[in-house]
């Protein structure tokens, strides 16, 4: 990304978290309003992308900038101290080191990779790598914070934290991977480990990329498989984490559902990115007898009225297929993805992908949020004017680090539950996150996300000030 398109604009949305009039990733709006003010310093003029690269349209508000705003808004609700709230703003440790790898041009890359610790008060760090050409220190900070707020909401005893790389793992060769990632961990292994921070799979990693961490971190520091989790099954993963992520936004899609009075049966789903959390939500959705009549990853969009087999869609994508070959679908431009009738739209690909210029255009009735930070506050009010039901990132997603919480259980005890206990467990997490929340909505008499917020902070707030970390 270039200086000019890190320099700060003007925003004048409602929400004062504004949109632009050109989506597309390039253009998206760095260092904002949260430079200097909210005590995280100068904005991220780190390097950038090393290459461009075609994608649908994600608004150009940063994710840091979606995350700030809601906080913002549940701490004058809350009638948060403005001193507590500059320590929840802004992260206790931020970590940036360079990650080198030697290129198939024979060439050494240099990357910049990233973790941050946004607040320990509940226990350990937890939150997910991700490996993606936009990655950047603010979407990093965005990432970590959501984490704290999540594993508050579903009560299980970790903080937030969020890394990454800024490469494209899609364009490296397998050895160039695992260097690459090896090296990361190099760099960031002293601020990890069972009781400090617990890294997993985000968007660009998988379980391969975490038995790499494990692998790395045991050199050091000898073998601890509760270093990492989303590790595979041979390695002391957990059954039930591959799909864990995609589970949970069923089972908030089942909680939800009869607010809206809709049964599986008779539901038609679409799913924004098909990836891990995309692909097994479909899959699991499927299972249900709901039908996917639209999904949409970097590559494209198809949809079917008669309904996309799930299950083949996943195997051929595995096989290295793109979505538009897949037999007996239409293929569809990526912004009409939001045009197909559906009772519940699913983002599950990246940051602000639902934003002021493309929110009207939703067909559907309720949204759950299986990314992180989908939609942007122009777009979330828009579709509440709508009428249309959002069950919000901090809730929706949460499977994937109550499974990972699992894992770590499992890990320092040396032992293994079957993948009905990880499902079974998993599934009392959620539906308790999501009566306490729904609860709460009702309560105040305001939508799920603000509710989820609320939660979020005050138990954060809590554990903070009877630790003594706030006073
Ligand atoms: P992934 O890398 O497995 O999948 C991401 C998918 O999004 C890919 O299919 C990719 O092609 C697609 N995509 C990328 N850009 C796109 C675009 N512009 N339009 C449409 N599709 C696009 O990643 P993942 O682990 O499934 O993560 C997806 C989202 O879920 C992220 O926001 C992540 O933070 C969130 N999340 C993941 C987990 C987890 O356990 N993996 C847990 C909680 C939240």
């Amino acid at each position: 990304m270039s200086d000019e398109n890190a320099e700060k604009t003007e925003s004048a949305s409602p929400t004062g978290v504004e949109d632009s009039q050109q989506g597309g990733p390039g253009e998206r709006e760095r260092g904002g309003p949260h430079a200097e003010a909210d005590g995280h310093g100068a904005p991220d003029k780190s390097p950038k992308r090393t290459e461009e690269h075609d994608q649908p349209k994600r608004a150009e508000v940063s994710n840091y900038e979606i995350v700030s705003h809601w906080f913002g808004e549940a701490a004058e609700r809350l009638e948060l101290r403005d001193d507590f709230a500059a320590v929840l703003r802004s992260s206790y440790r931020e970590v940036q080191v360079q990650v080198p790898v030697k290129l198939q041009d024979g060439k050494i890359h240099v990357f910049s990779g990233y973790r941050v610790q946004h607040n320990g008060a509940r226990g350990p760090y937890k939150g997910g790598i991700r490996f993606h050409p936009e990655v950047d220190l603010d979407e990093v900070r965005a990432l970590a914070e959501l984490m704290t707020w999540k594993t508050a909401i579903v009560g299980i005893p970790f903080g937030g934290a969020k890394g990454g790389v800024n490469m494209d793992p899609k364009k490296l060769e397998a050895h160039e991977l695992q260097g690459a990632t090896r090296s990361f961990m190099n760099k960031i292994e002293k601020v990890l480990g069972p009781t400090r921070d617990i890294p997993a799979p985000d968007v660009g990693t998988d379980a391969q990329v975490m038995a790499w961490l494990m692998d790395e971190y045991g050199k050091l520091h000898g073998h601890t498989p509760a270093c990492v989790t989303g590790k595979p099954i041979a390695l002391e993963g957990s059954y039930g984490r591959e799909a864990a992520t995609g589970r949970g936004v069923v089972y908030m899609y089942r909680e939800a559902a009869p607010l809206l009075d809709l049964v599986p049966s008779e539901t038609r789903f679409v799913v924004q990115g098909y990836g891990n959390v995309g692909s097994w939500t479909a899959r699991i959705m499927e299972q249900l007898d709901a039908k996917m009549v639209g999904a949409s990853d970097a590559s494209g969009a198809i949809r079917s009225e008669k309904g996309i087999d799930a299950e083949a869609l996943a195997e051929h994508v595995s096989k290295g297929g793109t979505l538009r070959d897949f037999d007996g679908v239409e293929a569809i431009d990526p912004d009409e993805l939001l045009e197909v009738e559906c009772e519940v739209f699913i983002p599950a690909a990246l940051g602000g992908m639902l934003h002021k210029h493309n929110a009207s255009r939703l067909q559907a009735r309720m949204v759950v949020e299986g990314a992180n930070s989908p939609t942007t506050p122009a777009a979330d009010e828009i579709l509440q004017d709508k009428g249309i039901l959002v069950v919000p990132d901090l809730m929706a997603n949460a499977g994937g680090v109550v499974v990972s919480y699992f894992e770590w259980v499992q890990n320092l005890q040396h032992f293994r539950w079957d993948e009905r206990e990880v499902n079974d467990r998993l599934g009392r997490i959620m539906r308790t996150a999501f009566r306490e929340v729904s609860a709460r909505a009702r309560e105040d008499d305001v939508p799920l996300r603000t509710a989820a917020y609320a939660l979020g902070i005050e138990r954060v707030v809590e554990a903070s000030r009877t630790r003594g970390y706030i006073s």
